[in-house]
């Protein structure tokens, strides 16, 4: 029994089944062999091949949708609740999990063009503008993106314009941020265009250079993350930051790859991602199981990254995605029994707040900067023109007196109006000195050079005026202020609507936990609330009791033995891939032994060092000959190696 300390909360865990589709449905008259109780929130699972008096399996989940389902329905019920804690600070995570064709990308991203079939992404674009449209002036945000992909246990930036030829990334660790990816692009984004832009263009960067989109989003994980910081002033007058990170994540599929007869690189391929994949499985198992003290992050990109979201600081949903065929049976068996043990992770989702890092607090600072070197100019400008005029009336140029608007504006004004001055002042000078017939030709000149140098100075002064303005504006423009910088064109009508709409989801959700709650307190309370009259009646009373548990007993041997079965089949599944593994080593082996001299073969061995944490084996660097007798001597253990290449 998982202990609930204060602050803790459960993945979430929904269930999804898509329609059967043209091809399944010509397939027979079976039709599917998945039901659900969207009351109850239940999936009950038929096994195609079972006599009818096996029992059926059901599962129990937060929510389960149907193959009539809406996004809609999925996106108010069970995403709209982490997005709106995201927006409140804290981080979230979304991943889609499934078997490859069951709707982990319909779902994710579903059909952009067609409002009705917009998946998770996409409507969380519209959810968080929204949202920062409708907030108060009083808040600041600064929304980013970022998009990347793990392929090969590699991670690959999808917005890095080099995507196909540049190296993996590599993932740090912060004490702050947890585990991130160093050097990944990420694009301020001020509306929902231009952070679709974002995803249209990591899309199609996914698309270049696979030979079979299909077989290269089965086989790799999109991950795209948003962050969203809000600034706002708190009760003791300072602007406090509040950062929330979301992670919508389709996952590779998770059929079990036919490994087969594939060789070299394919096999590479196949074995990394049942690694990721895998080791997602033991990363569930161990948390849900409460007791194993270690849990494996390290094992895989993928764990490593969703660290926080399984069993940290985090709020997460899992959609597990199911297909209604016969045929996929034991695939969707192992889906369900998977998203089964997600539910039992216990994970302590806090709000971010003033995070070192935030990069809010550099823009505020930044903003704050140049506003401050901007208005030095003018005050300087108009101090100027002052003198000029020769009004002989100094005011300090005081650079603190930021925010009072009408002030810089006139001090603007009056800074433009110094630039013209000083322009027809240094004309009318030059004027004069050409049509001063007492001056030599070479005074003249030299005079009329020193005005046009007065002048360019002037232009010059002017245009870095200019360039820092438009430096000044562009920084300033990527902060979204609340209600300001997005105009919200829905009307009120609309707006109800969407509020009847959320009050709907959410009635339905507490609904079916309080369903849920009196199915397990019925069971409970069974034998309390029994009192016998007659003997008889306590037999039948009992017997019946004793039938259900009998049905218990043989629903949960059954489930033993598959859990068995599956077992076998994965450790049969690891023997064959070490099988390959070994075959393939012992042809690498063949041709060192056989082809590379000894000596050369020594010297290589010898500069290899493997990096755990980029799980490569690298080459030392070749150090000039005087210094490394002092180098190596010091840092590294005397090996007999080590005399070797020297
Ligand atoms: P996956 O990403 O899991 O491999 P897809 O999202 O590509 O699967 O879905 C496979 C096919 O099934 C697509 O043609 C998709 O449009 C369709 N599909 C998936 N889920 C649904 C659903 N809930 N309703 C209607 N069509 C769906
Ligand atoms: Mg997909």
């Amino acid at each position: 029994v998982m202990s609930k300390n204060k602050g803790s909360e459960s993945v979430k865990v929904v269930v999804r089944c898509r329609p059967l589709n043209r091809k399944e449905e010509s397939n027979g008259p079976a039709g599917g062999i998945v039901q659900m109780d969207l009351r109850l929130g239940q999936v009950i699972l038929r096994n195609p091949r079972a006599s009818a008096s096996e029992p059926q399996k059901t599962f129990t989940f937060d929510a389960v949708y149907d193959a009539s389902s809406k996004q809609r329905d999925l996106y108010d019920e069970s995403v709209r609740p982490l997005i709106d804690s995201a927006l409140a600070g804290f981080n979230g995570t979304i991943f889609a999990y499934g078997q490859t064709g069951t709707g982990k990308t319909y779902t994710m991203q579903g059909v952009w063009l067609d409002p009705e079939k917009r998946g998770v992404i996409p409507n969380a674009f519209d959810h968080i503008f929204t949202h920062i449209s409708r907030s108060q002036s009083d808040k600041q945000y600064l929304v980013r993106a970022s998009y990347l992909e793990i392929y090969r246990e590699e991670v690959r930036d999808l917005l890095d314009p080099n995507h196909g030829t540049a190296r993996a990334l590599e993932l740090r660790e912060s004490p702050d941020t947890g585990v991130y990816v160093r050097d990944l692009t990420s694009c301020v984004c001020k509306s929902i265009k231009e952070i679709e832009e974002v995803m249209n263009v990591g899309n199609q960067a996914r698309a270049v250079g696979a030979t079979d989109m299909n077989e290269h989003s089965s086989r790799s994980h999109a991950l795209f993350l948003i962050t969203v910081e809000c600034s706002q002033p708190g009760p003791d007058g300072r602007k406090h930051i509040r950062v929330g990170r979301l992670n919508l994540v389709d996952l590779a599929g998770s059929e079990r790859q036919a490994k087969t007869g594939v060789q070299g690189d394919r096999l590479k391929e196949a074995a990394k991602i049942n690694l990721s994949l895998s080791a997602l499985g033991n990363v569930i198992s161990a948390l849900a199981d409460g007791r194993s003290g270690h849990v494996p992050y390290r094992d895989s990109k993928l764990t490593r990254l969703l660290q926080d979201s399984l069993g940290g600081n985090a709020k997460t949903v899992m959609v597990a995605t199911l297909g209604p065929a016969p045929q996929h049976y034991e695939e969707t068996l192992t889906t369900l029994r998977y998203a089964n043990r997600a539910k039992n992770i216990q994970n302590q989702p806090r709000v971010n707040e003033d995070p070192k890092d935030a990069l809010l607090r550099e823009f505020q600072r930044e903003i704050a900067r140049l506003r401050a070197q901007l208005n030095h100019r003018k005050w300087r400008s108009k101090q100027k023109k002052e003198q000029v005029e020769g009004e002989g009336w100094e005011r300090d140029g005081d650079e603190e007196t930021e925010g009072e608007d009408e002030v810089e504006v006139e001090v603007e004004k009056e800074a433009q109006e110094y630039v013209k001055l000083e322009e027809q002042r240094l004309e009318r000078e030059k004027e004069a000195i050409r049509e001063d017939q007492f001056l030599l030709a070479e005074e003249k000149q030299r005079l009329l050079g020193e005005k046009e140098r007065m002048m360019g100075d002037l232009r010059k002064e002017q245009e870095a005026t200019e360039q820092l303005t438009a430096k000044y504006k562009a920084m300033e423009s990527k902060l979204l202020v609340g209600g300001k910088n997005i105009i919200d064109h829905t009307n009120e009508q609309q707006k109800m609507l969407e509020m009847k709409r959320q009050e709907i989801a959410e009635q339905s959700r507490s609904e079916r936990e309080m369903q849920q709650q009196m199915l397990v307190q019925d069971e409970e309370t069974l034998e309390l609330r029994e009192t016998f009259t007659s003997l008889q009646q306590e037999v039948e009373a009992k017997t019946k009791k004793l039938k259900k548990l009998y049905a218990k007993l043989q629903c949960i041997k059954a489930e033993i033995q598959d859990v068995n079965d599956e077992h076998v089949r994965s450790r049969q599944e690891l023997e064959q891939t070490q099988n390959e593994l070994t075959r393939e080593l012992k042809f690498k082996y063949l041709i060192i032994e056989n082809f590379i001299p000894p000596e050369e073969k020594n010297k290589i061995m010898n500069r290899l060092t493997f990096d755990p944490e980029e799980d490569q084996w690298k080459f030392q660097p070749l150090v000039p000959a005087e210094s490394h007798c002092v180098f190596f001597l010091c840092c590294r253990p005397r090996t007999s190696c080590f005399w070797s290449w020297t």
